[in-house]
């Protein structure tokens, strides 16, 4: 099977270990959130472009930043960049309840819609811009962002509930993968790995119609 294999070449044998994880990843179909041109390749070691000029990330950017949030199934999770709504769905097996927020309408409603039909009822979807977060349903114990911004959202950091994890790229053209937990009020943070992430988006560069 295509996602077993998935998981066997590409994601544990880089180390990713957390059985949890391996799970959902076998059992949501990454195919259903990829364009009907690319479907062939949704098991490839590679990220596929969902229109836009988004990209849904690698299976296994995916497996490894969900395990860096260390999710145990209790936890209010939010994620910035819906993009296909695969991460949201990854999320929506692992945590309790799910909110992503997305700067492009036309994504924010394609996933909506998707994510519906498969029958998540613990994801909420918002056409917003996430440099702001999501105040109304902070804090999250887990939040992971799928595009890069040069700094860490300061709104996101306040909304991070203490003992959480949030699981970031930061920088400008290349990135680094950071991994922060807020322990008694401060903000400890880990690099973790090189990685090349779609630019977080300021309202004004991107048409999405804020
Ligand atoms: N997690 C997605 C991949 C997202 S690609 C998936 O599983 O398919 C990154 C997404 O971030 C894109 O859809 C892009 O439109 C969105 N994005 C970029 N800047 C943003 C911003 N300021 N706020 C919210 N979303 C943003």
């Amino acid at each position: 099977m295509l996602r077993e294999n998935m998981i066997n070449s590409q994601i544990k044998a880089r180390g990713v270990t957390d059985e949890r994880v391996l799970k959902a990843m076998l059992k949501v179909k990454r195919h259903l959130f990829v364009p009907f041109t690319h479907r062939n390749l949704s098991y490839e070691d590679i990220p596929l472009p969902i229109g836009e000029g988004q990209t849904i990330s690698q299976p296994y950017i995916v497996a490894l930043m969900t395990e860096l949030l260390e999710l145990k199934g209790g936890e209010k999770a939010l994620e910035i960049g819906t993009g296909s709504g695969y991460q949201a769905a990854i999320l929506a097996e692992l945590a309790k309840e799910v909110y992503t927020v997305e700067l492009l309408k036309p994504l924010a409603e394609r996933s909506q819609k998707l994510l519906k039909d498969l029958g998540y009822e613990n994801i909420k979807v918002k056409h917003g811009d996430g440099f702001l977060g999501w105040p109304e349903y902070a804090p999250f114990d887990a939040i992971i962002v799928t595009c890069a911004p040069e700094e860490i959202p300061p709104a996101l950091l306040e909304q991070l509930a203490e003992g959480g994890r949030l699981v970031i790229p930061v920088g400008a053209y290349y990135q680094e993968l950071r991994q922060v937990k807020k322990k008694e009020g401060k903000i400890i943070s880990k690099d973790i790995i090189p990685v090349r992430f779609v630019p977080m988006l300021k309202l004004g560069d991107a048409s999405g119609g804020l």
